[in-house]
């Protein structure tokens, strides 16, 4: 039986536990309308899933947006992250310094990362009412108008940090993996949801709705509902070119004594709008370096999961789960080293421990994608996830399950509801690159990246 926008379905079943599948089923899981409602989530891989967007180190958490829509759910979400949710070093308020950078390896300030940045302050001074000043005198966004000032804030780095920006106190950084283990707990004791390890074939789908989800054990499920929730994974299941798609994004991590742990988990999150880089605290004396890029595409051929007789080429993710060995590319390393170098000289050298792939669902804007299928009646779609909604762990299940019933519960709401929405347009391309403050250069494919890598070090090994 197919649900309506308004109907209580129920049986659902939600596929993915990341941050869009757990924060669902705990939404689902606490309201009295569900609670004959049986509720399962699939996961292809034991919970954390590594290769998963929602679980790593860390992921920073602000309500440093241009759209104050963002700023203004993140304001929901702090008050968890600064409770119960945040406890036993899930999240730290260690402050957030962005900037852009005049001197950033050839990269020029961009137009569209300077108005981010302005556009970001302006709202949390006022949306959220934030004192401007120096920390020192009670601010909680410290405006940084030389590059004197952004290295006064960055001091324990020790290089150069960048030429201007501003730093939001009141911003902090979670402990990814760590908040994704208490979601998870926090679901499970409701009791009312079953998690199976089982990874999913592909939806079975009629004219109008989808008959059933196949797993690759060949086992056929059905319910009421389906909430695909596969972040980076979705283009396998519901055609989405020109909706959204992959990005491969660039990790590396260092190792760190204790003492340089302490020294650099003093400095607020450096990011710099104009690259996409950015260095947050170390954890377990981890140091990583990442950039928020357009990321790389992976064209991958496939069967359409709507029209199985055609074929279609999406990005999909490549991860170590597919490649246990697989490292960034030699363009992605470099500008990994390169900010290192700059920003904290003195571990310039440091080897990596290891890098990632790591995989967004980007969508045109950067908006997430939170909605019916506008086809399959029994199929809901939560992902689009754009680099960005880690930090709404604790909120989002909520605001889906708000669209999911047409419940415009206020504003903000019916707002992210509009922006969530299944878009009437496509992207001018089947790949989508998101255009917000992305480092990196537009275009790149993972295959082509990985080959120049292997010439480039072969070339380099006969120097
Ligand atoms: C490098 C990087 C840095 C980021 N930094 C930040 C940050 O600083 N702050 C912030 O707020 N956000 C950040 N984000 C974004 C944030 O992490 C993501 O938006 C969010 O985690 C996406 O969650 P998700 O549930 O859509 O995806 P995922 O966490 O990837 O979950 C999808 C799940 O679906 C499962 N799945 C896939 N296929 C199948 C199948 N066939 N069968 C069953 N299960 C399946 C996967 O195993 C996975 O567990 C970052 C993301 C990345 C990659």
């Amino acid at each position: 039986m197919a649900s309506s926008s308004k109907t209580i379905p129920s049986s659902v079943i939600i596929i993915g536990s990341g941050v869009f599948g757990l924060g669902t089923a705990y939404a689902l899981a606490t309201r009295e309308a569900f609670k004959h409602t049986k509720i399962t989530i699939l996961e292809r891989l034991p919970f954390p899933a590594a290769d998963g967007a929602s679980v790593d180190t860390s992921r920073i958490v602000r309500p440093d947006y241009a759209d104050g829509a963002y700023t203004a759910l993140m304001a929901e979400g702090h008050k968890f992250w600064r409770g119960e949710f945040g406890a036993n070093g899930r999240y730290t308020e260690a402050g957030l310094c962005i900037v852009t950078d005049d001197d950033a390896g050839g990269e020029k300030p961009n137009e569209a990362a300077n108005d981010y940045m302005r556009k970001a302050m302006e709202n949390v001074k006022e949306k959220l009412g934030l004192r401007v000043g120096r920390r020192a005198e009670g601010g909680q966004v410290e405006p940084l108008e030389t590059k004197q000032d952004v290295g006064r804030v960055m001091a324990s780095m020790g290089g150069d940090c960048g030429s201007r920006g501003y730093v939001n106190w009141t911003s902090g950084w979670a402990d990814a993996a760590a908040g994704m283990i208490h979601m998870r707990k926090l679901v499970a004791e409701t009791g009312r949801v079953q998690f199976r390890t089982a990874e999913v074939k592909r939806l079975c789908y009629s004219d109008s709705e989808v008959e059933s989800v196949e797993l690759v054990c060949g086992e056929q499920l059905q319910a009421d509902l389906i909430v695909l929730a596969t972040g980076a994974w979705t283009p396998k299941f519901v055609d989405l070119r020109g909706i959204a798609s992959a990005t491969g994004q660039v990790l590396a991590y260092i190792d760190l004594t204790q003492a340089e742990q302490d020294r650099l988990g003093s400095n607020p999150t450096l990011l710099s709008e104009n690259t996409g880089m950015f260095i947050i605290q170390p954890r377990d004396r981890q140091l990583k370096v990442a950039r928020h890029g357009y990321g790389y595409a992976n064209p991958t051929t496939i069967a359409n999961p709507e029209r199985p007789g055609e074929k279609i080429t999406v990005s999909l993710p490549w991860t170590q789960h597919d490649e246990p060995h697989l490292q960034i590319p030699l363009e992605g390393d470099r500008a990994c080293r390169t900010y290192l170098a700059k920003t904290i000289p003195d571990l310039a050298s440091r080897p990596w421990t290891q890098t990632r792939i790591c995989w967004y669902t980007d969508t045109p804007k950067g908006d997430w994608l939170v909605d019916h299928h506008p086809k399959y009646t029994n199929l809901f779609v939560a992902t689009g996830g754009s680099g960005h909604a880690y930090k709404f762990l604790p909120v989002v299940g909520e605001r889906i399950v708000n669209v999911m019933l047409g419940e415009d519960r206020d504003e903000l709401g019916a707002e992210l509801r509009r922006k969530w929405q299944w878009p009437k347009h496509k992207f001018g391309s089947d790949h989508v690159w998101t255009d917000d403050w992305r480092g990196g250069r537009k275009g790149m494919v993972l295959a082509e990246e990985r080959a120049r890598t292997t010439d480039m070090g072969s070339g380099a090994a006969k120097l």
